[in-house]
């Protein structure tokens, strides 16, 4: 790989990572852009995602870890990691959505209904679901009342599971029963097959 410029990191770059260089605009968006051809994402979800900020940090390495910073419009990733970028444009995707009466009440008692799923076809997206339902008793955490993470049903935080099961699936709807895959229409592809 050959050395490339970057450019002075934002403001929220060096917050969220501490990073003093990152990739310039117009790299970090084909990077996006490429993302974008690479998994599902509607036509819809892509208009909207290219009217944000989006920044990476370093695309020479696979790093994961992500911002969606609310407020700015902005999704920062540190690395080239696929599930880090799908991750938060799934945030950026529902910030609004959520807001709609009942929603994220509705995703919330979908998720503790997918937590409860026997279907082996969503496996992996019922055991997301019950560490996000049930917590993770091995997993200590010293904040916690219990000693243990008690996972996100607690806190009521449906933004962190909406965007964990999406990247979970990495945008795979198939992955996804019906009644927790219509929460991401319009988002990817194949969320409103029933
Ligand atoms: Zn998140």
């Amino acid at each position: 790989m050959t050395r490339r410029d970057k450019v002075p990191a934002s403001e929220e770059m060096r917050q969220g990572f501490g990073f003093e260089e990152m990739e310039p605009p117009e790299r970090a968006r084909a990077w996006f852009e490429a993302l974008f051809t690479r998994y599902p994402f509607t036509a819809e979800a892509c208009h909207e995602f290219r009217a944000l900020r989006l920044e990476v940090g370093d695309l020479s390495r696979e790093w994961g870890g992500g911002f969606w910073w609310g407020d700015r419009g902005l999704v920062t990733v540190r690395g080239c990691q696929d599930e880090a970028a799908l991750h938060e444009l799934a945030h950026a995707f529902w910030h609004t959505r959520r807001e709609q009466p009942g929603v994220a009440a509705a995703f919330l008692d979908a998720v503790v209904r997918l937590s409860e799923e026997r279907s082996p076809r969503y496996a992996r997206a019922a055991t997301l679901a019950g560490h996000y339902v049930h917590g993770i008793p091995s997993q200590p955490d010293p904040n916690s009342p219990t000693g243990f993470w008690r996972g996100m049903l607690v806190e009521g935080n449906d933004w962190e599971m909406f965007a964990g099961l999406a990247s979970g699936v990495m945008g795979n709807m198939r992955l996804l029963p019906p009644y927790v895959r219509r929460f991401y229409q319009g988002l990817f592809e194949g969320a409103e097959e029933s």
